[in-house]
């Protein structure tokens, strides 16, 4: 083996889990806020979050959602109108049950008993009932459908086992809500929510996810229906990366979302919804991180090119300087991937070698060194981030002139987005494992001590009900669930590896996070 010098202070084969936390904060992207579960993100994380933000809010308005903004608070009454709803999320809610603090009997500050509310307001988990209340109002008749609402906001879940980015007390997230006539036009939104995920998922965070539908147990609290998008970490777990549901007409009988139809009839309308979450950000790490740190794919980069002159406090910098603002402006000049490059001209003073391997944990995807020598000749020093080590275990540079680092540079960053997708999805196809036909070699297959089994793909017979409870308590023994049922699996043509029934369809099963 080489000897390689990581710049991550933990290697993923040592220890993922502590491998994860070392690139969230030697990346520079989030921080432990001294509240439990809910964190403080960084410029590096948060620069992330707002593209695909932005890339996310193309694509749905693109698709005639409108963004709304709904209130924090939700009435504990509304949540109560839907039996099931509420109870999924009863565990998870915080509650304010008071509007003012006097001082206490033993000092500081208590809620005033006086300042009780009527009715306590739930920090929103999920905004379905307080946006099918206003959908209430709004909707009258047939022509008001469907009507297709999105908001951009943070919730709260008392999640017990947190972890930054993947699972966070407090998240920001995107929530698709909308209303149709009848089943067929919310179902053929709630696929259209799940292929707009599989395809940004794909072509901006470059991580391939297996598009499908949750089984019974794993619907979403109320929905008829749960699909989801899951991606392989490089740990082998799975992730699930987005959610969308066909909510039926539940919901809108519990917040009264009724319409006049076509034919005059009063009538229930049917109901979606879909979210992804700053979660997202933790599947792009554990999907291209490596020993040094994160690769940030271009599209979603804050900066996608960072120049890094080597200054020397010397009389000397400030040539080095203005060849470098020229080269930023040149390179800014550019588009690639559909937009102008964001360039970065890194001037803050330390060594050069320092702040490389800052932006090369940061996971910037290009970086330019420019040193006096290389001014002088009128070239650049490139390295790329997602093919970091030549074969001498040496940062593989490479000293393009000028002229050809600008003009190829959005080239070059179409092929490192293009490359980063490809080695997740070659990855995740070498560990996705078929032929498993019986419990027994399930259990011999995730027994045999391998430390990324990956993905086990089985066929069975989709029980429901308590049949189905034995069977995620078969998989639970083995640490196990199910992740969904592939959209474009092929048709089942064996027995079901659970009840010995004949299959009707393929499931993925894999740890999970
Ligand atoms: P849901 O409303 O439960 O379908 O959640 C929508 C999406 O939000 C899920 O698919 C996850 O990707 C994400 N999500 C759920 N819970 C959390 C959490 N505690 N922290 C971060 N993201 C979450």
């Amino acid at each position: 083996m080489s000897a390689i010098r990581h710049a991550l202070s933990v290697k993923r084969a040592d220890d993922f889990a502590q491998w994860y936390q070392a690139v969230v904060s030697q990346a520079d992207m989030a921080e432990e806020s001294g509240v439990r579960g809910c964190m403080v993100i960084k410029p590096w994380g948060y620069g992330i979050w707002e593209r695909i933000q932005r890339l996310m809010d193309d694509r749905i308005k693109a698709a005639g959602v409108q963004n709304c903004y709904f209130p924090l608070f939700i009435p504990l009454s509304y949540f109560a109108k839907e039996a099931e709803h509420v109870e999924g999320f009863a565990k998870e809610m915080a509650v304010v049950t008071h509007h003012r603090l006097v001082a206490g009997d033993k000092g500081g500050l208590v809620p005033d008993p006086e300042a009780k509310l009527e009715e306590p307001l739930v920090v929103r988990p999920t905004s379905e009932t307080v946006i099918g209340a206003a959908m209430a109002r709004w909707v009258q008749s047939w022509r008001d459908l469907p009507m297709l609402t999105n908001q951009w906001a943070n919730v709260v879940r008392w999640e017990m086992r947190t972890r930054m980015f993947l699972r966070t007390s407090e998240f920001l997230w995107q929530e698709g809500h909308t209303a149709h006539e009848d089943r067929d036009g919310a179902m053929e939104e709630t696929l259209r929510a799940l292929e707009m995920y599989r395809s940004f998922s794909e072509d901006v965070l470059a991580m391939p996810v297996v598009a499908g539908e949750k089984p019974e147990n794993e619907r979403f609290p109320g929905a008829e229906a749960t699909y989801s998008i899951e991606a392989m970490m490089q740990d082998g777990k799975a992730l699930q990366a987005g959610t969308s549901h066909y909510l039926g007409t539940s919901f809108a009988e519990a917040a009264g979302i009724q319409y006049q139809d076509r034919e005059g009839g009063q009538r229930h309308a049917h109901t979606t919804s879909w979210g992804v979450s700053t979660r997202l950000i933790g599947g792009v790490i554990m999907t291209h991180g490596d020993d040094d740190g994160l690769r940030v794919p271009p599209a979603i980069a804050p900066f996608q090119v960072v120049i890094l002159p080597m200054l020397r406090d010397d009389a000397g910098d400030e040539a080095l300087i203005a060849y470098c603002r020229e080269l930023h402006t040149q390179i800014a000049g550019q588009t690639a991937l559909g937009e102008p490059v964001r360039v970065l001209l890194d001037t803050k003073p330390g060594k050069a070698a320092a702040k490389r391997w800052d932006w090369v944990r940061k996971g910037a995807p290009v970086i330019l060194e420019i040193g006096g020598r290389d001014m002088e000749n009128g070239k650049v020093s490139q390295l790329r981030r997602d093919r970091l080590w030549n074969d001498a275990a040496k940062p593989d540079f490479s000293a393009p002139s000028r002229e050809e680092c600008v003009a190829g540079i959005a080239g070059l960053l179409q092929d490192i987005q293009q490359n980063l997708f490809q080695e997740a999805r070659d990855r995740r196809d070498a560990n996705i494992t078929r032929g498993i036909d019986t419990l027994d070699a399930l259990t011999d297959f995730f027994a045999e001590g391998k430390v990324f089994p990956g993905w086990v793909e089985v066929q069975w017979s989709r029980p429901t009900g308590e049949a189905l409870d034995k069977v995620v308590e078969q998989l639970k023994a083995l640490k196990l669930t199910i992740r969904n049922v592939p959209m474009d699996a092929t048709a089942a043509d064996g027995t079901c590896i659970f009840t010995g029934a004949p299959a009707v369809e393929r499931i993925f099963v894999a740890r999970a996070y």
